[in-house]
């Protein structure tokens, strides 16, 4: 899998403005799918030495340190906890002021950018605003609307859209079946998720329970108390139930004609809704049975 492959609009534009020497010192990136790959593969654009056209080669050993993160112009910034504290965002610009040469490029990706602290963005901030710093930044986030208004407006925004269709013929490669292959490729967020989930095969297992307890739901009202006693006991942590909600709607856009889906769904999501103000699990799938 190649980067024009999973975002091949996003990459020909970028090919466009590094031929065209048009690279911006500061993107936003908004949406997970392939904006880390992305923003690697910009990254050894500025620093290959075999440069064809301007596009990185992928394979001189500039190229190589970069996709194994061992390259030292490359800051890469995570959230420690929940948080991406000041004091790591300083001592990566320190570590960029102290190396003092002229004309050196640095390139900086945060990722999950909104867990910046308010201190810590502002202290990117000043550096974005030297003018004669060669710095550039990526930002990378999975909503744009948490990131600081005063970050978001000296940045170049780019919406990276899932590409569910990549998705879809990933799972399907790994041997599920097209309806399966078509939920997961929804519910997955970007491709390192979609791989855990094959390997765990779990989600799997719940999307299989879940089938079923709709054909039971359509077919045979009757039993369908004893099947939400049965989903009570297989999805007891509140992140399976919070899936449980996720993995129904998809099921039911899926599986029903449109009109009867969206009256389905309407209930779903107050279920979920109740589910949310600490109704029990068990007492919200019931209310979804009788309604
Ligand atoms: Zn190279």
């Amino acid at each position: 899998m190649t980067v024009a492959q999973l975002q091949p609009k996003i990459y020909a534009d970028f090919v466009k403005i590094l031929q065209t020497e048009r690279l911006s010192h500061a993107y936003l990136f908004d949406g997970g799918f392939a904006s880390w790959e992305i923003a690697l593969f910009i990254t050894q654009s500025q620093f290959c030495s075999e440069l064809v056209e301007n596009l990185p080669c992928g394979t001189c050993r500039s190229c190589r340190l970069i996709t194994r993160l061992e390259f030292s112009d490359l800051h890469v910034i995570e959230p420690i906890g929940q948080v991406i504290k000041t004091e790591t965002i300083r001592e990566a610009l320190r570590d960029f002021s102290r190396s003092g040469f002229e004309g050196d490029k640095q390139v900086f990706i945060i990722r999950q950018a909104e867990k910046m602290h308010p201190n810590a963005a502002n202290s990117l901030l000043k550096i974005m605003e030297e003018p004669k710093t060669n710095v550039l930044i990526f930002l990378l986030t999975d909503d744009a609307n948490l990131i600081l208004p005063t970050i978001k407006s000296r940045c170049q925004q780019v919406f990276f859209p899932k590409n569910e269709s990549y998705l879809r013929d990933f799972f399907a490669r790994s041997g599920l079946l097209p309806n399966q292959a078509k939920i997961l490729a929804q519910l997955a967020k970007d491709q390192e998720e979609a791989e855990t989930l094959v390997k765990s095969q779990k989600v799997l297992q719940q999307l299989q329970h879940l089938e079923r307890f709709l054909t039971v739901l359509f077919n045979d009202s009757k039993s369908s108390f004893l099947e939400v006693a049965r989903l009570v006991t297989l999805f007891k942590e509140k992140s399976e139930q919070e899936l449980v909600f996720k993995l129904l709607s998809f099921l039911l856009a899926e599986q029903l004609p449109k009109q009867m889906a969206f009256a389905y769904l309407e209930r779903l999501y107050l279920a979920q809704k109740m589910w949310k103000s600490h109704v029990s699990f068990q007492n919200v799938l019931e209310y979804m049975v009788i309604s």
